[in-house]
């Protein structure tokens, strides 16, 4: 049997008297973690005193290239298209990949999109995307490459292939209260993204009620962390940083959010909704070497709606078919006039859950048709009576703990009271 280099628990004792990891010693880490010489209890000693103490810039830097190193790397070498992806953080109402990433690929540009399934609060865009009839997110690497040349858009389940030490310590972070770390997430995400392979990566990071880190400045420093992380790895790799104290849009769940994003690609859905997603369009075409383009234009000419359903179609979608309705809707009305003042992520995301449109453990079905519409945005004016949201479920044993969840979500005011938003959507620009 080969010796090994390092002691884990030596290891350890570094991170947790807050000194410093060498190259040598994270690159061991992760590799003996991921053929399970190191034990998970071990494990989430280390990412704790991680959480605790923090990390250095060139130890986040080891440890995601480690992270990278532990499973394969997709080549876009063979693809006559740039290649350009995005990624968000997460947040209440995200729904943004879906009409992005179409309307990026109809300028000739390739966006390889491997995604995930929702946990907790935030939905995934692969359940939003599963609720139109026939779509299957699995595909082969021979598919993806093919819908990438000739479709552009592509939105898919990332193999397990890809990055697996990080499949191994999220789980790990998951259930020992360590998933809030900025080296943690910063790596995380950009050991995927790394892997696969992207030339260029754009990042939309969220701050507030909604999102992993809730400070801005906090938020801020996750961005940059990642950023030159990309920058590192040879990515062009940009951020925005983006407010999630409201619901983005007006649909959360599943069906509704896709119902939200063809209107977007139809010209018309939300103001949030459609300016989130012409910014990021922008800075993707941007690293692609794509200047000045008529990104507004796409949206209401058509094209950006001819690329979804090349892209739902190549995966076995009918962008026709009729969607999931719930079986069973309740409506929550206001109890005053006056003014939507406050309206908090949170505990929207929350109550969708509750309904069903998202998962508790990573083994169960979602309900494609449960979720939330919103029927007023922050800064509205509300009449007495007029409904503010509709709930939807299959189950409306549901019902009880979602208005559970949104006891104190929103607040009418009166005309000129300050607006509880948490600021201008797109707070700033990084890299
Ligand atoms: N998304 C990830 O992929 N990893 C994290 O740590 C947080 C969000």
């Amino acid at each position: 049997m080969a010796v090994e280099p390092f002691d884990t628990v030596d290891l350890i004792r570094v991170k947790r008297d807050g000194g410093t990891l060498s190259t040598a010693q994270i690159d061991w880490l992760i590799d003996a973690y991921t053929r399970g010489y190191v034990a998970d209890e071990q494990m989430s000693a280390m990412t704790m005193a991680i959480f605790l103490n923090g990390m250095q810039r060139d130890e986040i830097r080891d440890l995601t290239l480690a992270m990278t190193a532990s499973g394969q790397r997709l080549d876009f070498s063979a693809l006559s298209k740039k290649t350009t992806d995005k990624h968000s953080t997460g947040g209440v109402g995200d729904k943004i990949t879906l009409p992005l990433a179409p309307l990026v690929a109809s300028f000739g540009v390739a966006v390889p999109q491997l995604s995930g399934r929702g946990l907790g609060h935030t939905g995934g865009t692969l359940d939003k995307l599963e609720s139109i009839p026939g779509w299957r997110a699995s595909l082969s690497n021979a598919e993806f490459m093919a819908q990438l040349e000739e479709v552009g858009a592509v939105v898919c389940a990332a193999g397990s292939g890809l990055a697996p030490a990080d499949g191994k310590l999220y789980a790990l972070r998951d259930i020992t209260g360590t998933v809030e770390a900025i080296p943690l997430i910063a790596s995380s995400i950009m050991s995927k993204k790394i892997a696969e392979g992207t030339a260029a990566l754009v990042l939309d990071v969220k701050f507030g009620s909604g999102a992993f880190l809730q400070d801005p400045a906090r938020g801020r420093e996750l961005a940059e962390t990642m950023v030159q992380l990309g920058k590192d790895a040879g990515v062009a790799t940009r951020a925005l940083l983006t407010n999630m104290n409201v619901p983005l849009g007006l649909a959360i769940g599943n069906a509704n959010e896709v119902r939200e994003s063809v209107d977007v690609l139809a010209g018309g859905g939300p103001s949030d909704v459609v300016a989130l997603t012409v910014a990021l369009a922008r800075e993707m075409l941007e690293l692609a070497g794509i200047h000045d383009a008529d990104v507004e234009g796409a949206l209401k000419n058509g094209r950006a709606m001819d690329s979804w359903r090349a892209m739902i179609s190549a995966q076995g979608g009918d962008p026709d078919a009729a969607l999931p309705i719930p079986h069973e809707t309740h409506v929550v009305r206001a109890e005053r006039s006056g003014v939507l003042v406050a309206q908090h992520a949170l505990p929207f995301g929350i109550a969708a859950w509750r309904l069903g449109a998202g998962r508790a453990r990573q083994q169960d079905p979602v309900q494609h048709g449960a979720g939330i519409d919103l029927h007023a945005k922050p800064g509205d004016a509300i009449v007495e009576g007029q409904p503010l949201f509709t709930l939807g479920t299959d189950e409306p044993d549901r019902f009880a703990r979602a208005l559970e969840a949104l006891d104190g979500a929103y607040r009418i005011g009166d005309a000129g009271d300050p607006i509880d938003d948490g600021g201008p959507l797109i707070a700033g620009r990084i890299g």
